[in-house]
């Protein structure tokens, strides 16, 4: 079967056979996706027209009432999703509910967040500002959506999610979606959007799909448009200085990768409840779609007394973690998602352990249960130790993307500071310590260089959301190598879909123009 793609208010078909989806565990054809011979630039200006014209007509709080429904579709349809997902990326049920439930609960949660901006169609930002004598002339910020359309090119981790999480403040602000899913797992994208138009929901043209490798989509993009991209750091250049985004002046948002750390403080010993918790969540981050999360645990730091214990108690539970065909009920670790991205991570894989110690895994005699490992795309969790600190060579560069991390001596919390920011920009570092003055010493320092920093004590327990979790209402994103994005964040989020301008102008004037506007304030709460 080949899938459709849907642009223009239709289902087509791209030319030819098209490029086969494959199950990562058998090697199976499933589906096969084409955008051959299509009109992209057709499919952008209907949107443009058609869909920015039928969102834009609607108030936010309509808008929002429209992401409740479709969560109703997602929600009746989740059964379907978690096949796909375990067909086409060998998703463990664990997996899907990070996928797809994380993008029910996104969706769920703008549906709800929007409500607050009720009747208004733009925003108020901030008060009058007196520009002359008497108030006879004066300013007034405003934000309106964009006139053009959401472009979305995602990576294959999340299918759903990457989808959801960014479509939800899009729609709700009232900008159309174009969605062109990273190949290998495009089928649970295709199948979420079939099913969302089947149901009738959102105006003609508010939502696009277009699946394969769409590589003149960029040509056709122009001012008023925005285009949000994740994946690897190389795609996202090429993005940035294509010229149709330079010439229009297109705005870019960029999530790209990281190599994230997790911090034990100086307090810590084997057996406290930050040691203890730490284990917990580096085996969780390794394993929870195989390691395919762009805010895993790549680097574990730890006090050089406690370093070594540590990678011993990380190593004795990813003893315990099952690898293999997640048909099986004992399965807790899938494989990664096609046979390249294994090669790259056993490639990744290489040059750290080229430059480290192996603790546990590796490739050699690993045998995944209940699968042909010739045929399947299985990585096995593997945990490296590497004492060479700063001067450590890959481990600060290279994104493993899979079940890879290294455990990281360090000397001193000037030592551990320098070797966090040496990621050069990353989404997310979490701190386990219940030691006050490391904490307020390290986390200022490297503030700078993160998207978001989570601190662990003994108090916090195991109520913390999770390291690689992000949550709707935290901003997600990072500075740097991460692609100096900003994601999510309550319904700031709507900011990146709307221009902010200044209206000058008498005040009776700025009083008509406000009118039908509802103060951006509400974004803050
Ligand atoms: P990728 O190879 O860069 O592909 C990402 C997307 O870009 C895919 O949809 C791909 O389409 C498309 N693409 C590739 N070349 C293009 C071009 N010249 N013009 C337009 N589109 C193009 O990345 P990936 O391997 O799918 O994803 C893995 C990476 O994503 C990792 O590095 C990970 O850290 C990062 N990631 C980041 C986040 C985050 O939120 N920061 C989240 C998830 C993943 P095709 O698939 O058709 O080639």
């Amino acid at each position: 079967m080949k899938l459709a793609n849907y642009l223009s208010g239709k289902w087509q078909d791209g030319a030819g056979d098209g490029q086969w989806l494959l199950d990562p565990v058998t090697g199976e054809k499933l589906v096969s996706v084409s955008a051959d011979g299509l009109d992209l630039g057709a499919a952008l200006a209907f949107a443009r027209t058609q869909g920015s014209a039928g969102l834009q007509a609607l108030s936010y709080g309509q808008r929002a009432e429209l992401l409740g429904k479709l969560v109703d579709v997602l929600m009746a349809n989740r059964a379907a999703y978690a096949d796909i997902s375990l067909r086409n990326s060998g998703a463990t049920e664990g997996d899907v509910a990070f996928d797809v439930d994380g993008a029910i609960f996104t969706l769920k949660y703008f549906a709800k967040a929007g409500k607050a901006l009720g009747d208004g169609k733009f925003l108020v930002d901030g008060g009058r500002i007196p520009l002359a004598k008497d108030n006879l002339f004066a300013g007034q910020h405003l934000m309106v959506p964009l006139s053009g359309v959401a472009i979305f090119i995602n990576a294959f981790n999340f299918p759903a999610w990457g989808l959801w999480e960014k479509a939800a403040p899009a729609l709700l602000s009232g900008v159309p979606v174009l969605i062109k899913p990273a190949t290998p797992t495009a089928w649970l994208t295709q199948r979420m959007v079939a099913d969302v138009v089947a149901a009738g929901i959102l105006p003609e043209g508010a939502l696009s799909v277009v699946c394969g490798s769409a590589r003149d989509l960029l040509d056709h993009v122009e001012e008023g448009d925005v285009v949000s991209f994740t994946g690897s750091a190389d795609t996202a250049r090429t993005i940035r200085t294509h010229p149709a985004v330079v010439r229009g002046g297109v705005r870019i948002n960029v999530e790209a990768d990281s190599v994230n750390s997790a911090i034990l403080g100086t307090d810590a010993q084997p057996g406290s409840a930050e040691f203890d918790l730490l284990v917990k969540e580096v085996v969780r981050e390794m394993t929870v779609k195989t390691g395919q999360k762009c805010t895993a645990i790549r680097r574990v730091f730890a006090p050089a007394a406690v370093a070594r214990p540590l990678a011993e108690a990380i190593a004795a539970r990813l003893a315990k973690m099952t690898v293999g065909n997640p048909r099986n009920g004992e399965v807790r670790v899938g494989p990664v998602v096609s046979k390249s991205q294994q090669q790259a991570a056993l490639d990744g894989l290489a040059k750290l352990a080229s430059a480290s110690e192996i603790v546990f895994g590796g490739q050699e005699g690993f045998v995944p249960v209940d699968a042909d490992a010739a045929a399947a795309c299985f990585v096995k969790p593997t945990l490296l130790f590497c004492d060479k600190g700063l001067a450590a060579k890959y481990v600060h560069d290279v994104e493993v993307f899979g079940p890879v991390a290294t455990v990281l001596p360090y000397a001193d919390v000037d030592d551990v500071i320098a070797m966090a920011r040496r990621g050069k920009g990353s989404l997310v570092a979490s701190v386990f310590s219940g030691d006050a003055v490391f904490c307020q010493k390290l986390i200022p320092a490297i503030a700078d260089m993160h998207g978001r920093i989570m601190v662990v004590d003994a108090a916090v327990g195991g109520n913390h959301t999770g390291h690689g979790n992000v949550m709707p209402s935290c901003m997600h994103g990072g500075p740097g190598r991460a692609g100096g994005g900003e994601e999510l964040g309550g319904l700031r989020a709507l900011g990146l879909y709307h221009r902010r301008l200044a209206v000058q102008a008498a005040p009776g004037r700025l009083d008509a123009l406000s009118e039908g506007g509802v103060s951006a304030a509400a974004l803050n709460a």
